[in-house]
């Protein structure tokens, strides 16, 4: 079996990758103590490019890099590239939510629409790095809803599942999510690879 490291500390998004790739890669994550690679970009491809490159780099291993948001239509597609730090960087999830919600205004009780967008970025070192890119579209609650998953997913309610991802299982999670989409792309290719 094939080894991919997972460019991600994120431990939500860990267990997201490793549960879709585990029919075909060894996955594993950055060892604790890796200096992490400043995502100073400001599209998402070029986040996950830097991020495959600089770890390949380092590694010298096949690498599959993510970056990822939520876009909200009546915010003009923010917080976007910048969810991550959205309101600041040492921001709790509740405090950032809540400052989400401060951006929305009277608008928050009118479900207002949004998206989470994935890119992943393999880079193995030989062939020209590839991106592969996916969305799941939702809106936001007007109020936090379970303490499932990780980030914005207790606020963000989901049109596929009809619940927030906050109350979905991992499995419901990883049928409708971006990360898992973009990673269904990035398999096909995998699979369409000569040997
Ligand atoms: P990055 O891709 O690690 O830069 O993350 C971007 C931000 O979007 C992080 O704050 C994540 O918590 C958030 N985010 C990305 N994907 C998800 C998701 O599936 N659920 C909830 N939040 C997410």
């Amino acid at each position: 079996m094939k080894s991919l490291l997972v460019a991600t500390t994120n431990t939500g998004k860990f267990q997201e990758f490793s549960e879709l790739l585990k029919s075909v890669f060894r996955c594993s994550t950055l060892p604790k103590e890796t200096p992490l690679v400043v995502e100073d970009g400001t599209t998402y491809k070029e986040n996950a490019l830097k991020k495959a490159k600089e770890y390949f780099e380092r590694f010298k291993v096949p690498v599959l890099s993510d970056d990822s948001g939520l876009e909200i239509d009546v915010l003009g597609g923010a917080p976007g590239v910048f969810s991550a730090n959205f309101g600041g960087e040492s921001l709790s999830w509740p405090d950032r939510w809540n400052f989400l919600y401060n951006q929305l205004g009277n608008k928050r009780l009118s479900n207002p629409s949004a998206r989470f967008r994935c890119v992943l970025c393999y880079y193995d070192g030989v062939n020209a790095p590839q991106f592969f890119e996916a969305t799941t579209e939702g809106s936001i609650s007007p109020t936090p809803q379970g303490s499932g998953g990780f980030g914005y997913d207790p606020i963000f309610f989901s049109s596929d599942l009809r619940k927030s991802l906050g109350e979905a299982t991992l499995p419901e999670k990883s049928s409708v999510s971006h990360r898992a989409r973009a990673t269904k792309k990035f398999l096909e290719f995998i699979q369409n690879q000569p040997q």
